[in-house]
């Protein structure tokens, strides 16, 4: 399972928090779960209430694209923690009702049954619908599995938005060397069928039989009435805290302000688990900004792709390593800072992997280091060199 070192905070004292009421908690996703935990591993000694609408206990979601998809693994070792950990550290999880609104004036959120509950503060860790890379990933397990898949998207080639034209490239060669149909530049405009969905229609005018159909087109963070500012998301400060007072939010569906990267939301397993854990910490009185050096990962049959940083326009992409091979390390430039960088199938996980050569881009982005573009792509340069 992954996990990554945890976020660090400095906690004034759990004492700060004075107000009564329960420290109730929206979502039991990665987010979710991991403030509640936080909050126990903190020592917060009052009332937790984790209420979502979904079954069953706190889990990471990776693997329903992967392993889980193909009946590799089960859930069990993605659990925030065991199921029986939240009764055992009275933590009362809700699994089943909706919260329908949060009045911050009052205090309180209202559930789809009616219910009303008091809280002393509150975390909104809502996530969002749908998602982005889960189309290629499902596109990989699927046609690990046998199935035939044919992938309609924008652009010249998949995941061109986050990774740049030519790490795109590579993957959509990956996925046709697998047998996978790509219909770049194109989009579906219409489903066919009766019972159930026979066909695809794309805005080319093209009909495609199928069995089925996955939708893997972003998310849309997934926001309760609760009378918070919001723009993509709930708008949140450096330290969690959403426009009204003692109102928090954390994971997919917060747009916060990161240090570095300013407005920032992201949609992503690492994150979720540490502003989860950064959220519980400043409502227990942590001064300490989330400053978390975003990363991902995404796995397509027997490739993976690591990234650290954050940017969604750069002026000048270089690379190390062999376009040919499909192993490479793409540096990120804007202005001449690394910003992000990718690792196809090369240089580890930047969290896990201390000494690799993504450990090292994770480095050059925190330190904001503006090495020359001819020096990154240069593979005798040792990247821990330069910053
Ligand atoms: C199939 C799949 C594969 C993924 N693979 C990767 C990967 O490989 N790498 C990676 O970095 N990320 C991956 N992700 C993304 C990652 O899982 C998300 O970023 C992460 O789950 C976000 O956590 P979260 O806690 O913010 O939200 P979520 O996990 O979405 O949890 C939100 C919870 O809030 C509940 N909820 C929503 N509204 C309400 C309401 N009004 N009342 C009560 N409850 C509510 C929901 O039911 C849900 O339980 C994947 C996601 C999916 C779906």
């Amino acid at each position: 399972m992954r996990t990554g070192p945890r976020a660090g905070g400095r906690i004034c004292c759990v004492a700060e928090l004075t107000t009564t009421g329960p420290i109730v908690i929206i979502g039991s996703g990665m987010a979710g779960g991991n403030a509640a935990a936080t909050l126990r591993e903190e020592g917060f000694p009052g009332p937790v209430v984790l209420i979502s609408k979904e079954p069953g206990v706190p889990f990471g979601r990776p693997p329903l694209s992967k392993t889980y998809l193909r009946s590799e693994e089960n859930l069990e070792g993605w659990y925030v923690r065991p199921a029986g950990w939240y009764a055992d550290h009275d933590v009362e999880l809700r699994s089943g009702p909706a919260v329908t609104a949060v009045d911050p004036a009052a205090h309180t959120v209202t559930l789809d049954s009616g219910e009303k509950l008091g809280y002393a503060k509150i975390l909104i860790a809502t996530g969002g619908r749908n998602m982005g890379f889960i189309g290629c990933e499902v596109a990989a397990s699927l046609t690990q599995l046998g199935v035939q898949v044919t992938t309609v998207f924008p652009g010249r080639a998949p995941l061109e938005r986050v990774l740049g034209g030519q790490v795109g490239e590579l993957i959509g060669a990956s996925h046709r060397a697998k047998g996978v149909e790509l219909r770049p530049g194109d989009q579906v405009t219409a489903f066919e069928g009766t019972e159930r969905v026979e066909a695809f229609v794309t805005a080319t005018g093209d009909r495609f039989p199928c069995d089925f159909a996955v939708a893997g087109i972003g998310i849309e963070p997934d926001i309760p009435d609760a009378g918070v500012a919001q723009e993509n998301g709930i708008l949140t400060d450096e330290l969690c805290r959403a426009s009204a007072p003692d109102v928090y939010a954390a994971g997919d569906v917060a747009n916060q302000l990161h240090p570095l990267f300013g407005r920032v939301r992201v949609e992503h397993y690492n994150n979720a688990e540490k502003h989860g854990r950064a959220a519980a910490r400043s409502m227990l009185g942590s001064t300490a900004p989330y400053d978390y050096l975003y990363t991902f990962w995404s796995d397509q049959y027997e490739h993976k792709i690591e990234y650290v940083g954050h940017v969604t326009s750069w002026d000048d992409f270089v690379f190390r390593g062999s376009v040919a091979e499909a192993k490479l390390i793409g540096f990120y430039l804007v202005d001449g800072v690394v910003r992000a960088a990718v690792g196809l199938d090369r240089g580890g996980d930047p969290e896990l992997d201390l000494d690799g050569e993504m450990a090292a881009c994770a480095r050059l982005v925190s330190a904001r280091a503006r090495p020359a573009p001819a020096v990154l792509a240069d593979d005798r340069t040792d990247l821990w060199s330069l910053s």
